[in-house]
């Protein structure tokens, strides 16, 4: 069976009376050359034990089981059960799981499904948990690798540097994670249904360390998130409101740190954040 075949697919669902669900995000390929780069881009071999989340027919996941060790797929829509059972059928190296990955301790399954593999994440993930499903995936600190179909407009965010309408503070998180490339676009004519969106595909490779030392990581973050909740007021605004610090500290933090006290949260890179993370902490007389 062809798993991106369109007229397949439609026959396979009816077959086991599958229904597609909206909030599920299930845009399923059908376009044979998608799963195969996204498998390629991987960068898998017998060492590895990938972690899908959300095989929907099993397309990209029989492409991981050739290429990979081991493949664990977690699919939340029970009703996709009967239907991997035939189209997986044979292959010895996936196990499924069904349950809400968003539930789940990805480090612990990795370990306890995989062991003796490089842990890696390859997927098309559902569009409307992209995020936090990206966040615990990153927050697991186990994942070599993750080479996933996302929306467009999120790879970007994902990949923006400062300057970049598209640069926040979730790509921060993940490039303090990560080194980001932005792979390829997949048109929404590769799929059924047809999303309204075009897609990308993303690899991040996590570093060993992080990009710049902080002796504290929460404050950065707090610190970015700050600037970017209100990103059209100036940095020195924004972490006034964003962190309760009086003007006047604020803009010290800002200008010791080196930059003009006028300037926006967008400008600055991660070093810069950190450089104003640490004249905040120095400033002992404010309790944060
Ligand atoms: N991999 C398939 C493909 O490329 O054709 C399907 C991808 S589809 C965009 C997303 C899949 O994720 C669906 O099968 C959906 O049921 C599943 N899914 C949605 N939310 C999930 C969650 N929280 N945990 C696990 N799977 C989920």
């Amino acid at each position: 069976m062809v798993l991106t075949d369109y007229s397949e697919i439609r026959a396979l669902l009816a077959r086991h009376g599958f229904r597609f669900s909206k909030s599920l995000g299930q845009n399923f390929l059908t376009a044979d050359w998608v799963p195969r780069r996204i498998a390629e881009e991987a960068g898998l071999d017998g060492g590895t034990g990938v972690v899908e989340i959300g095989p929907g027919v099993g397309c990209l996941t029989a492409e991981l089981s050739g290429r990979a060790g081991r493949v664990v797929s977690v699919e939340l829509d029970k009703a996709l059960r009967p239907v991997l059972a035939e189209t997986l059928a044979g292959r010895e190296n996936i196990e499924l799981v069904f349950g809400d990955a968003l539930k789940m301790d990805l480090k612990k399954l990795a370990a306890e499904k995989l062991p003796g593999l490089r842990p890696v994440v390859c997927a098309n993930l559902p569009y409307n948990v992209t995020t936090p499903l990206l966040t615990a995936i990153l927050e697991a600190e186990c994942f070599e690798t993750v080479t996933v179909m996302i929306q467009r407009e999120v790879a970007r965010r994902i990949c923006a540097g400062p300057g970049s309408g598209d640069y926040g503070a979730f790509g921060l998180f993940v490039q303090w994670h990560c080194e980001t490339e932005l792979l390829f676009d997949v048109p929404p004519s590769c799929f059924v249904p047809q999303p309204k969106v075009t897609s990308s595909v993303i690899r991040l490779t996590r570093r060993a360390a992080p990009p710049v030392q902080v002796s504290d990581e929460a404050l950065l973050f707090r610190v970015i998130r700050a600037a970017f909740n209100q990103r059209r007021k100036t940095l020195v605004n924004a972490l006034s409101s964003g962190l309760a610090l009086d003007k006047e500290t604020a803009a010290k933090a800002v200008e010791n740190a080196g930059f003009d006290a006028r300037v926006r949260g967008e400008a600055l890179d991660l070093v810069g954040f950190v450089q104003i993370t640490e004249e905040i902490r120095r400033m002992q007389s404010v309790d944060l």
